[in-house]
């Protein structure tokens, strides 16, 4: 029941929460013209990275790439703030090729408040949000701890792994949103009151060790890729230099402690309930369900240029800090080593995401907005691509035009989003590049020419990254044309290597056709032509892949048109599913559950059948027809 209250202001956009899904939610919004209030816990820890300081790697460095090629923040700030960068399975092909970063992590939080707190139309406070009150004009209201009232046209709430969190170290356990902070448990309750699907998951980090008490040189340096593979489109001053890591392994007598002691894990003695990371296990996950493994790797990871705490990455672990003790003597390097800060274990309430449209709006209640680890997710990067979708849909929405969906065809966003929606899920959901259809479409690589030119259209780009943009592709647009419009003949000094290196070549061949056949690099190519039109192994890099992929690369196209076509066929709102013929009353109940928008989407909720999705196919083209 609300009292009648004066508001004390009111918003376009009201973003909730200031973590990863937060900032790019508040900067997306910001950026159409809405005009948007960050309200978040703490001001000071706007941007932090509640795991290890890590962006990016495999297929989370698409998403990083593609949240960059919509003009959002994490990118430009990895790049800036980076103490070391990698680039994952660089021998394999461009598809899965994947950069990763570790960041200063008190850089990357500083760096992304600075630029938030410099974001024209963007208002800033710290509250805690207790409820969500919506008006029958479609508007929210939005209550603080403290008293404050707040009217938006839309609301998008980011809260993370805060809702009810519940903190384990051993048998200890405490309420907190993550170490140091506090839970959320009024909002929690308000969103069951509205009567939102919750569940609960749970998640863990390492201690933190102090790099003066181990013992690197026993162990294997591994130093960062030069030249660095960087994140933004648009170039960024980068830290002077890298930090190396260090990698170490569990020993026979880690697991034996493990094993040991196992009755001592909150998860192993049955007080945490909450499903956890299957990607991310724990280290005694790890050990019982990958008992014939001897040892598992650990990456010691700096946290920052000027700091001395490590995060060692691959031993999350929520024992008693005795134990934690315990299990770091019996790793090489560690056996002396102090623990800063414990490693734990938190279980959170998430919302069942296929609660949400792909907007990530809700279907309860219009104009309301989920974002990040809430739905179900876990790691940075989901949470920045889903934050930036909801910030872009919410100021849409506001602004009365269109919203702005990305298919499983044009980005790793768009499987992400499809994939949460309609199937969601019931463990903390991370992206791989095997969850895509079309990876050799979806390259990190090529994200800018697959996104840059839709933010163009929204409205949402800044004149820099579109005057960089235009600049790339006027350079890669004169690259295509000179190796499609330049001819080699068989008897010329290229043909002649050509067919040395490749084979016959009994007709003249464009320079495109000589680099499809893979015989010769560009460099050697080069050699022998004078009028190379562009020098810049960023272009190059391009038209080696479209050369060696062509054939691929048309094929995937073809298929993901023909495949737009039929998806895109709507289903409109409100279809009463019991009375199309050929529907079992299980399709029924999920169509109806999951309101699909369109026919693809309808195709990939679990349990419609080929069968279900033909009756749908024709009773919608008889609705169309008609
Ligand atoms: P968060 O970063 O959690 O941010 C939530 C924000 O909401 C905070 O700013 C908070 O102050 C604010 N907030 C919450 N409630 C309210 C409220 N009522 N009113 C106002 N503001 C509010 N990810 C991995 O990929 N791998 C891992 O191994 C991993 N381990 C983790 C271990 C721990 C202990 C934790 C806590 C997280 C871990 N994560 C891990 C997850 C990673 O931190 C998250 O995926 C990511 O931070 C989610 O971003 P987010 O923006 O959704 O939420």
């Amino acid at each position: 029941m609300h009292t009648a209250r004066a508001l004390t202001n009111s918003y376009d956009v009201i973003i909730v929460g200031g973590g990863h899904a937060g900032a790019e939610a508040a900067a997306a919004s910001a950026r159409l013209g809405a005009n948007t209030l960050l309200l978040t816990g703490n001001l000071d820890t706007i941007g932090q990275m509640s795991c290890n300081p890590a962006i990016g790697g495999l297929a989370k460095g698409h998403l990083v790439r593609e949240i960059d090629a919509l003009d959002g923040l994490m990118g430009r700030i990895t790049d800036q703030t980076g103490l070391q960068f990698r680039m994952l399975n660089a021998s394999k092909g461009p598809a899965v090729r994947g950069p990763r970063a570790q960041s200063d992590r008190k850089l990357y939080r500083e760096a992304i408040q600075a630029e938030l707190f410099h974001t024209p139309n963007l208002t800033i406070k710290q509250a805690e949000v207790t409820d969500i009150e919506p008006q029958s004009d479609g508007r929210l209201y939005v209550h603080a701890h403290n008293g404050w009232i707040f009217g938006a046209g839309a609301v998008v709430l980011t809260t993370g792994t805060f809702l009810n969190g519940l903190l384990h170290i051993g048998k200890q356990t405490h309420a907190g949103g993550r170490a140091g902070e506090p839970a959320a448990h009024r909002l929690a309750a308000r969103l069951a009151a509205l009567n939102f699907k919750l569940g609960r998951l749970k998640t863990g980090t390492p201690p933190r060790l102090d790099a003066r008490t181990i013992d690197f040189k026993q162990l294997e340096e591994q130093p960062g890729d030069e030249p660095r593979p960087s994140f933004s489109f648009l170039p960024q001053a980068m830290p002077a230099y890298q930090m190396p890591c260090h990698i170490t392994h569990t020993t026979a007598q880690t697991h034996d402690l493990i094993r040991e002691n196992l009755s001592e894990s909150p998860v192993y003695g049955g007080t945490i309930q909450g499903v956890g990371p299957r990607y991310c296990p724990s280290i005694e996950d790890k050990v019982v369900r990958f008992a014939a493994k001897e040892s598992h790797q650990i990456f010691l990871e700096p946290e920052g240029f000027t700091s001395t705490e490590i995060y060692p990455n691959g031993i999350s672990t929520s024992f008693p800090l005795h134990l934690q003790a315990a299990i770091l003597k019996t790793i090489p390097g560690l056996e002396h080593a102090e623990i800063l800060r414990a490693g734990y274990a938190i279980e959170y309430d998430y919302v069942e995401p296929r609660e949400l449209r792909h907007t990530l709006e809700t279907k309860k209640i219009a104009n309301l907005f989920f974002a990040g680890q809430l739905n179900g997710t876990t790691g940075y990067e989901e949470a920045a691509a889903q934050g930036l979708m909801a910030g872009l849909n919410a100021a849409l929405k506001v602004q009365g035009k269109p919203p702005f969906i990305l298919s499983r065809a044009e980005a790793y966003i768009g499987v992400l989003i499809d994939d949460l929606v309609t199937r969601g899920t019931t463990e903390p959901y991370r992206m791989f590049t095997s969850r895509a259809e079309y990876r050799l479409l979806l390259r990190a690589d090529n994200a800018d020419q697959r996104l840059t030119p839709k933010a163009q259209a929204m409205g949402g780009l800044s004149g820099q990254r579109h005057a960089a943009f235009s600049a790339k592709m006027a350079d890669l647009n004169t690259l295509r044309s000179w190796a499609n419009g330049t001819i080699i003949k068989p008897t010329s000094p290229l043909g002649l290597a050509v067919q040395r290196h490749v084979g016959g070549m009994a007709a003249s061949l464009s320079v495109f056709e000589v680099l499809k056949r893979q015989g010769l690099t560009l460099t050697e190519v080069k050699t022998y032509l004078s009028n190379f039109p562009i020098t810049n192994s960023i272009i190059e890099e391009q038209l080696i892949i479209d050369a060696h992929y062509d054939g691929y690369l048309q094929r995937q196209h073809t298929e993901a048109e023909r495949l737009a076509a039929d998806e895109a066929l709507e289903i409109p709102t409100g279809t009463n599913y019991s009375t199309i013929s050929g529907l079992s009353i299980e399709v029924i109940q999920k169509l109806q559950q999951i309101q699909p928008h369109n026919l693809g989407v309808a195709g990939r909720i679990a349990g419609v059948t080929p069968a279900a999705l033909q009756a749908l196919w024709h009773h919608l083209r008889k609705e169309t027809t008609l």
